[in-house]
């Protein structure tokens, strides 16, 4: 049966930010404050949590910068920390800007029917309204929750599934959403009003997956480029020159392509390297056809479906 503990893994983002002046929300430095200090700094958490919270800082990143080398770190965390039966659930304090990915890479990744929940701030903790504590409070609720499981996102008082969520907005606070999926549900005075299933881990990519990602060998190079109007295919030629392995195209609409990109692509595929479509539409997803040339996402937007292609060639390789 799951325990009581919740681990909660800090990465770093605006959530853990500082600016020099109170009222400075967008001049401040990312990754500042340690996940220690953090939770200290929000009433009532310790107490929400039943007094087992155990902190752990796994990185130290402004997440325009994550890499391979965080999330193998913070994947292993994770695998170490569910396999403890005292452990109920983490939450994971990240940036918002690659949030969405690292989502979906532990959903991807994560063998596990407890929660794991993804949390930040669009606003740094030195802000006059900081949105963090908040959203911690809101995560741990979550992890709480009867029958949680599955990797989400919490912010601005609603919970996403890692499949759907996007951010949607550079400022405001309220800047995830899950397209025409909706959010699975709101954060509402710590109780969580769920309106869709948990999701739970994905049984595609789990098996070892974890043992392929503690492996210290280099990540396959997976590209995205996007299809827009005056296309070449100059840029997909110089990456097969270069030895990407795979690309995935944010393609126009329903994955229609530049046909001067298109015949690049083709080049590219008859070489060997993968090539995956998606939409650079913000909802919806590619509509499969009879006779498409080139494979479609399965929903997935242009960033996660570069995550599950470089999962895909890891075991493949
Ligand atoms: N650049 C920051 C980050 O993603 C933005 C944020 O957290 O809101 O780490």
């Amino acid at each position: 049966m799951s325990g009581q503990k919740i681990v909660v893994l800090g990465t770093g983002g605006t959530i853990a930010g500082t600016s020099a002046q109170a009222g400075d929300n967008i001049g401040y430095t990312a990754a500042q404050v340690g996940v220690d200090e953090l939770l200290a700094a929000v009433p009532g958490l310790q107490v929400l949590a039943g007094g087992a919270l155990v902190a752990e800082q796994v990185a130290q990143i402004d997440s325009k910068d994550m890499d391979y080398a965080v999330w193998r770190a913070l994947a292993l965390r994770c695998a170490h920390h569910l396999k403890d039966p005292q452990v109920r659930g983490l939450v994971i304090t990240h940036g918002t800007d690659t949030l969405e990915e690292t989502a979906w890479f532990l959903q991807e990744v994560l063998d596990t029917p407890k929660p794991v929940v993804l949390t930040c701030a669009m606003r740094p903790a030195s802000a006059l309204t900081p949105d963090g504590p908040q959203n911690m409070l809101d995560a741990v609720a979550v992890v709480l929750a009867p029958g949680a499981a599955g990797v989400m996102v919490v912010a601005a008082g609603e919970v996403h599934g890692a499949r759907h969520v996007q951010k949607i907005h550079p400022y405001r606070v309220h800047a995830f959403n899950s397209g025409d999926a909706g959010p699975l549900g709101w954060v509402e005075e710590g109780r969580v009003r769920l309106v869709q299933n948990w999701p739970l881990a994905q049984v595609k990519y789990v098996h070892d997956a974890i043992e392929n990602i503690a492996n210290p060998g280099e990540w396959p190079w997976v590209e995205v480029v996007m299809s827009h109007a005056a296309a070449s295919g100059k840029a997909v030629d110089a990456l097969v020159r270069e030895g990407v392995q795979g690309l995935v195209v944010a393609c126009t609409g329903n994955g229609t392509i530049h046909h001067s990109l298109e015949a690049a692509l083709s080049r590219a595929q008859n070489t060997g390297v993968r090539v995956v479509r998606s939409t650079r539409c913000t909802e919806g997803q590619v509509l499969p056809k009879p006779g498409d040339l080139l494979p479609d996402s399965q929903g997935l937007s242009p960033v996660k479906a570069r995550v599950t292609l470089m999962l895909d060639l890891l075991r493949a390789d």
